[in-house]
């Protein structure tokens, strides 16, 4: 998608703080961090938004909630804990139209969220 932000980051237009990268996704720092780590986990490939997503994409919506246990793991958020956050549409605040997977960590999150 020519005008998409995270695609543009995908290519490299546009700069990121990379945390990881596999043959399928993009892990980086959110630029306005909602706790002590934030870190965006988003496919290579644009889907717009979860309730776009097709049986094609089982597995990479399986190999996307592993990656985020991993980069979990490897930052050592595990043992106090972690948040993970996929917005979709207006209601639930989403701004960019490229899914991506919200790590947050650090900090104790509030339930029910805001
Ligand atoms: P959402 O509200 O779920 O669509 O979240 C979009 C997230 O992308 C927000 O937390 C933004 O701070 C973050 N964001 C937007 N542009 C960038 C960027 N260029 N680099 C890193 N994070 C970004
Ligand atoms: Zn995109």
């Amino acid at each position: 998608m020519a005008d998409c932000i995270f695609c543009k980051i995908v290519k490299g237009e546009i700069p990121c703080k990379k945390s990881e990268e596999t043959e399928h996704f993009l892990a980086f720092h959110d630029i306005k961090p909602q706790a002590p780590a934030h870190i965006l986990i988003i496919p290579k490939q644009h889907i717009a938004r979860i309730s776009e997503l097709q049986n094609c994409h089982i597995s990479l919506m399986g190999e996307m909630l592993l990656l985020a246990a991993t980069i979990a793991r490897q930052q050592g958020f595990e043992q106090d804990g972690y948040r993970l956050v996929l917005n979709c549409g207006e209601n639930a605040g989403q701004e960019v139209f490229h899914i991506h997977l919200h790590l947050l960590a650090g900090r104790k999150f509030a339930w029910p969220p805001g």
